[in-house]
């Protein structure tokens, strides 16, 4: 008998992506294992969804016009620069399918999000992971000595998610000034709204300027519609008609395009929930360090405790009292930042771990 389909091999072994844990069916805990947005849609972007409901026997607009020219307005730039797919994580795979070739190389920190090791390597490229430094933060000089004749793209996430640290914009110069210009350099910043570094990298500004940058953002964080699934690239034009070429056809649903267009309506609000959960930010890590935590500096919706080995056992534990956070295993725990009582539990926990001194 002849032998059943399989995938390609090296697609059967990869390690799966673990979503953050939900709470178990018919049981409330404050979920702060995925980094989402602990406020629920606006009315105005509930009305929006209904709208556009009505047609949902017709096909959304492919190119999504109305949403990239509103995007395009709100971050500064031409619409033909702004590329929109189902979720950030989807445009970066069209991104690596429609840059690599078999045996090309991908360079990105690690630990970084855990979605990248897997969409190169459905890409058919490899993985060429660098160590962040200790202070949780990318080390932009090995990863350009990690650049060889086969890296085709790298990726720097900033904030970085798990660590939620930035990248300098002087840095990021200097690591360009060193990467050929025919390697692509992916700047994800899904967390951007929550920055508050006037140091930080402009990922826009650096798309305008190179040929070989883009930018990735996403309205899963500070927009709240992780539910949808709206995310989008800046590029240059040519990089950008590229990636419209790539991507799936109708691949941003009608409702979801309506959503994110009303949420962008709205930026002041979302701006003014963003501060609300960056002083947050602030107050718990203020009170971790106290407590005698050493946390690396986020500028994301969330914080890392590197625990390391007993990163799975402080997740249970942290179950187990009402509060669902995601551990990576001998690595740390991340834990979002959500509704107060939720966070001040995670405090709780924090507090008798250190007094358990282990
Ligand atoms: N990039 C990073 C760094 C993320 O942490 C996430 C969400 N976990 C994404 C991209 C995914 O965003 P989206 O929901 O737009 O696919």
């Amino acid at each position: 008998m002849a032998p059943a389909f399989r995938f390609r091999s090296d697609i059967d072994s990869l390690p799966a992506y673990v979503p953050g844990q939900r709470p178990p069916a018919g049981r409330s805990a404050y979920k702060l294992s995925s980094n989402e947005n602990p406020f629920p849609p606006s009315s105005a972007v509930l009305s929006a969804v209904i709208d556009a409901a009505a047609d949902l026997n017709r096909y959304p607009d492919m190119a999504a016009t109305a949403l990239t020219a509103a995007i395009a307005e709100h971050v500064g730039v031409d619409a033909e620069r702004v590329v929109v797919g189902n979720g950030s994580v989807a445009v970066l795979e069209t991104v690596l399918q429609a840059a690599c070739r078999p045996g090309d190389e991908v360079v990105h920190a690690w630990r970084s999000f855990e979605a990248y090791p897997i969409a190169v390597q459905v890409a058919g490229a490899r993985s060429v992971p660098v160590p962040l430094r200790e202070d949780g933060s990318h080390d932009l000089d090995a990863m350009a000595d990690a650049v060889t004749e086969r890296t085709r793209v790298v990726l720097v996430c900033s904030p970085n998610n798990p660590t939620g640290t930035v990248v300098h914009e002087d840095e990021v110069r200097a690591f360009l000034a060193r990467v050929p210009r025919e390697v692509l350099v992916v700047l994800d910043e899904a967390y951007v709204e929550y920055v508050r570094d006037d140091a930080a990298v402009d990922g826009l500004a650096l798309a305008a300027e190179f040929k070989n940058v883009l930018v990735l953002r996403t309205f899963s964080k500070a927009y709240g519609l992780a539910g949808l699934r709206v995310g989008y690239a800046v590029a240059r034009p040519r990089l950008a008609r590229g990636l419209r070429t790539a991507l799936t056809p109708f691949g941003v649903n009608a409702l979801a395009q309506a959503a994110a267009l009303a949420a962008l309506r709205e930026a002041d609000a979302v701006a003014e929930r963003c501060d609300r959960v960056v002083a947050e930010r602030s107050r718990l890590l203020g009170a971790l360090r106290e407590m005698g935590w050493s946390v690396p500096e986020s500028h994301g919706n969330f914080y890392w405790l590197a625990i390391r080995r007993h990163s799975a056992s402080f997740a249970r534990e942290a179950a187990g009292s009402g509060a669902m956070v995601r551990a990576f295993d001998g690595d740390g725990v991340r834990v979002s930042v959500g509704e107060i009582e939720g966070n001040d539990l995670v405090l709780r926990l924090a507090e008798d771990w250190l007094a358990l001194e282990r």
